[in-house]
């Protein structure tokens, strides 16, 4: 059923009685061509390239909960290309470009909005770091403005410029950045690639691999064993609890990032506004409530919820960055597990393990890598080979030095 202004326009004379279920829910088959374990964007995202783009349509993706239960739901929505090393940013910047044409290529409206991206630096050392980040992006093909401070007022005049310790020097504006709805990222990916044949196979715990003679052949799950050519692995905060399944211990710690929102407002912070001495971040959702978090708790969990430190942190961080949020209502805040890697940056790649495909690390930045991850895997899961934009993204880097530290703060996931 094709989307448009027409459908609507005609479900509407009809009564909203004709709309069919946007995805099937199928009996797994015996076997498959390739399987993916986990239904998040990026497993979805993957199922949907692998049949749009390779015209490989016997792909069953298995979903423990339901579709979106994990991070892909439970995130800040933020998309951006504004990183720093080679390895990183052309990979963010394809994204950003896939993000760009999303919703006519998938015809779901996932509410793509470019509102801007906005870091804040508080030193001079800051800023001149910040104009070498603008300058790599420039350089990949991503837009990049270093504000002054007046540039900075015009835009948020509400935050707080003399906070006599961090006072604003200005900022790195990215306007091509924004948010996109997060659950609608999963399923118009859903619905796109169901249509094109896929199974998406939902409350279906993955709970082992099928081995023979050292190689993948499938997997055992809830409902049964399911035989594979394939399996590519992408359950994000389960990373490792799954992998340890085949013998592999990954250089991944699983810790939980928590999201808050207040009461609806009138329209006031523009676009995504990030405090640069502190962890904090916001933005203002369609229905006008805040939207903002902050750091890690800083402990391995596998709990989707968080503690109260963090919170209390997130809380101060926003009072000295956006003195006004304090008459705002703090209405819900929830957390999900961040499969936290030890440089900061994803994995996507073949495992040693014959049959097996790893796609994970993404740390609290992978939703608005869900595109460009999906892409990556599905030419990696037909083709065997790398895609040419996240050759970096190896399993092996750890183990020979390649890192990708994009912040410089090491094997420390609470500094990422
Ligand atoms: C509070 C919060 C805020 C965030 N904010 C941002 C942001 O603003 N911008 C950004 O870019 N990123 C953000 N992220 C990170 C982003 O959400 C994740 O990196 C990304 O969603 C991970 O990929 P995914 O969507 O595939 O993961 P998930 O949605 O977690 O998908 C993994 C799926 O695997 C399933 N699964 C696990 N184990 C099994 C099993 N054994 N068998 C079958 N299925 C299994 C899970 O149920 C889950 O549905 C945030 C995350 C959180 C929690």
């Amino acid at each position: 059923m094709h989307y448009s202004a027409w459908s609507l326009f005609w479900q509407g004379l009809k009564g909203n009685t004709d709309w069919k279920p946007a995805w099937r829910e199928p009996q797994p088959k015996g076997r498959y061509d390739v399987i993916i374990v986990g239904g998040g964007g990026h497993g979805l995202a993957a199922a949907y390239y692998l049949s749009s783009v390779y015209g490989i349509t016997n792909v069953a993706v298995i979903e423990k909960g339901w579709i979106g239960s994990g991070n892909a739901g439970r995130n800040t929505t933020i998309i951006r290309s504004n990183y720093l090393l080679p390895g990183n940013e052309p990979f963010y910047e394809l994204s950003m470009k896939l993000w760009e044409g999303l919703e006519q290529d998938f015809n779901f409206n996932a509410m793509v909005s470019q509102r801007g991206v906005l870091n804040l630096c508080h030193t001079d050392g800051q800023r001149d770091a910040y104009a070498r980040r603008g300058n790599a992006m420039l350089m990949a093909g991503a837009d990049a403005v270093l504000l002054d401070p007046v540039g900075v007022r015009r835009m948020c005049p509400f935050l707080d410029f003399d906070n006599a310790r961090f006072p604003i020097k200005g900022g790195l504006w990215q306007k091509r950045g924004g948010t996109a709805r997060h659950d609608a990222v999963v399923w118009g990916y859903a619905r796109g690639a169901d249509s094109r044949g896929v199974d998406i196979i939902q409350n279906c715990e993955v709970t082992g691999f099928v081995m023979e003679n050292g190689v993948c052949k499938g997997v055992e799950t809830s409902r049964g064993t399911i035989m594979a050519g394939k399996v590519g692995v992408s359950v994000a905060g389960s990373s490792g609890r799954v992998m340890a399944g085949a013998g592999m211990r990954l250089p991944i710690e699983s810790h939980v990032l928590q999201a808050f929102v207040s009461e609806g407002l009138k329209p006031i912070i523009p676009g995504v506004v990030t405090y640069g001495a502190g962890h904090f971040y916001i933005s203002q959702s369609d229905k006008g409530g805040l939207v903002f978090g902050g750091d890690i708790d800083g402990y391995n969990s596998y709990a989707q919820r968080g503690n109260l430190p963090v919170v209390e942190d997130v809380c101060e961080s926003g009072m000295a960055l956006v003195p006004m949020i304090g008459r705002a209502r703090l209405l819900r805040m929830w957390g999900g597990v961040m499969d936290m890697s030890m440089d900061g940056s994803p994995i996507i790649d073949k495992t040693p393990v014959d049959g097996l495909y790893f796609n994970g690390g993404w740390c609290y930045g992978g939703f608005k890598a869900t595109p460009a991850s999906g892409y990556c895997f599905a030419h990696l899961l037909a083709t065997d080979v790398p895609h040419p934009t996240a050759t970096a993204y190896r399993l092996d880097r750890f183990r020979t030095g390649a890192v990708i530290d994009e912040k410089g703060a090491g094997a420390q996931p609470n500094l990422h």
